[in-house]
Formats: C-alpha cells, structure tokens, sequence
C-alpha cells in the first residue's frame, strides 16, 4: 500500500458513516413540477417581440424550462416556473428581454 492510501485509510477509520443524518433526498421524481418557482421572483422578464429574431438562445439557456417553444418559435415565458434569474435577458444579444421589478 503507498503512503496515499494509508492517510485516507486512517481517516476513514474516524469517519462513523451510520452517524450522519440522510439529507437532500429527494424521494418522488418529478417534484420541480410541483414546485412552482415563479413564486420566487422579484425580477420580471419582459420579452419584445418585435426584436426577437428567435435564435433560441434564451430558451437554450433557461435553467427552469420556462420559455415555451410551439412550432419551432419561443412563445410567452411560463411565468408559473420562471424565477426571474435573468440570464435570458444576458445571453439574449438583439436586447429582446429586459428585467423589470416585478408587481406582487
Ligand atoms: S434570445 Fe432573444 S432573440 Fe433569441 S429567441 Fe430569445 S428573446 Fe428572441
Ligand atoms: S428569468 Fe430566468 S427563469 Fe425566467 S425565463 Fe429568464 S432565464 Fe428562465
């Protein structure tokens, strides 16, 4: 056994791994669904139509699906799940999306 192995070996003699509390688990699939994030936001994208050349790139870069695509075209944001991260409004170069404060 090289000098590696045996430091990890002792430490893993202290580590009590029946000790530690189960947590983060996620127990159902499909339970971002459920969670409706857009109750997060605080920020709003609000999308131009007329400057949108559909390049996609927002919808390629939503972290929460939230931009809906029919018939090969982004459509309205899904304002159910979308967090208002704006990073959509970031990566969207023709200035199609901009951030505004969100009206509660
Ligand atoms: S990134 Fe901008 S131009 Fe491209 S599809 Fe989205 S809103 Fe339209
Ligand atoms: S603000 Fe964030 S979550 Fe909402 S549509 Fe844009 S990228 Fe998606």
């Amino acid at each position: 056994m090289n000098k590696t192995k045996m430091i990890i070996g002792k430490k893993h003699k202290k580590c009590k791994p029946h000790k530690i509390n189960p947590g983060a688990v996620v127990t159902e699939p499909g339970s971002s669904i459920i969670n409706k994030t857009g109750s997060w936001r605080s920020l709003r994208p609000e999308w131009d139509k007329k400057k949108c050349t559909q390049c996609m790139s927002c919808w390629m870069y939503c972290p929460d699906c939230s931009i809906p695509v029919l018939n090969n075209k982004r459509i309205e944001t899904d304002f159910e799940f979308c967090k208002g991260c704006g990073i959509c409004a970031k990566e969207c170069i023709f200035s199609s999306i901009v951030m505004i404060k969100e009206k509660k």
